[in-house]
């Protein structure tokens, strides 16, 4: 199916996609890399009049580390991310989150703003961003803000970017050398979007104590989420398959988990719960200290 009729824009800057974004108001969608835009187009399920391309602009492409803290700009492709040596070096888990989206097309062209400013409950980087305990930086007529992720994802498809805002860059504190990660996503075969995916982010102590978890959950509810129950489980402790396990049963609590012809609301349960404990002990073993 066609889309609706729209006009296309390009700004040369940043400050000029703003000033277009404001003045054509509810109209007006940000492309960037097109991959989820452009099929509810054709769908119909979107019918922006304008697009407003901001793939020209790049100052909003590239990852940098500034003194602990990384910085990952809007349209950096999730190739780029895959690939890049100071996210191999300093935030390993979304180069492995990355090389799990899609296929190499898809890749090549989608971008991690676009992504996270979705919001699709199945995507993968939602899961990754909560356990990087990130921040979302976005510009809008009032200037910059900041959004730290835990208020970000508000609901199906829906974030707490305003529509008269871009999503400029996000930003999270590199890993220390305690630090272990895993992504673990079973991937619908059709489509390969995340039936149920889990980053996990685990720091120890010297003598190998978890002092830090951070458990990012996309695909089993509408919304990605911390199990903040199974992480306060996790801290203090030595993990054990046993006690992974253990702690690993209240990752579903109070979630209104989905239920679809991919599978089942018990089905997903079971699926996060012990894909949740994989991702924990694969974690805790990359932990530097006691590998
Ligand atoms: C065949 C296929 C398979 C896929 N498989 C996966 C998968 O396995 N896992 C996965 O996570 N994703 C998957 N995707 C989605 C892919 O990751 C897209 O890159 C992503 O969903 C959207 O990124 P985009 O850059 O294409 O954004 P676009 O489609 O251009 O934009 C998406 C939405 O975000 C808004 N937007 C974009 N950038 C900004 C910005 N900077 N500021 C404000 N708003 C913005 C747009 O207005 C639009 O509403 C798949 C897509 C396809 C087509």
């Amino acid at each position: 199916m066609h889309p609706y009729p729209f006009s296309y824009h390009r700004p040369a800057s940043i400050d000029e996609a703003l000033t277009m974004l404001i003045d054509l108001g509810d109209d007006a969608k940000i492309l960037a890399g097109g991959h989820s835009l452009l099929p509810v187009m054709k769908l119909r399920l979107a019918q922006p009049k304008h697009l407003i391309d901001i793939t020209g602009l790049s100052d909003l492409r590239g990852v940098r580390l500034e003194g602990e803290t990384v910085h990952i700009g809007a349209l950096t492709t999730h190739r780029q991310i895959e690939t890049d040596a100071i996210l191999a070096s300093s935030a390993g888990l979304l180069p492995e989150i990355a090389h799990r989206v899609g296929d190499q097309q898809v890749r090549n062209r989608g971008a991690i703003g676009g992504t996270l400013a979705h919001a699709d409950p199945a995507a993968d980087y939602p899961a990754g961003v909560l356990a990087l305990d990130a921040e979302v930086v976005s510009r809008g007529p009032n200037g910059e803000r900041t959004i730290p992720i835990a208020s970000f994802f508000t609901g199906l498809l829906t974030t707490a970017l305003e529509p008269n805002e871009i999503l400029t860059e996000i930003r999270f504190p590199a890993f220390g050398a305690s630090t272990g990660y895993r992504y673990e996503k079973l991937a619908n075969p059709a489509s390969g979007y995340a039936i149920v995916g889990v980053a996990a982010v685990l720091t120890v102590d010297a003598d190998g104590a978890v002092t830090h978890a951070r458990i990012g959950i996309t695909g089993a509810g509408d919304v990605a989420y911390r199990p903040r129950a199974v992480e306060d489980a996790l801290v203090g402790t030595r993990p054990s398959d046993e006690s992974v396990k253990s702690a690993a049963k209240s990752a579903v609590d109070d979630i209104d988990l989905l239920s679809d012809v991919h599978a089942p609301a018990d089905y997903r349960a079971r699926v996060t719960r012990n894909m949740v404990s994989r991702a924990v002990l694969t974690a805790y073993k990359r932990t530097t200290a006691i590998s």
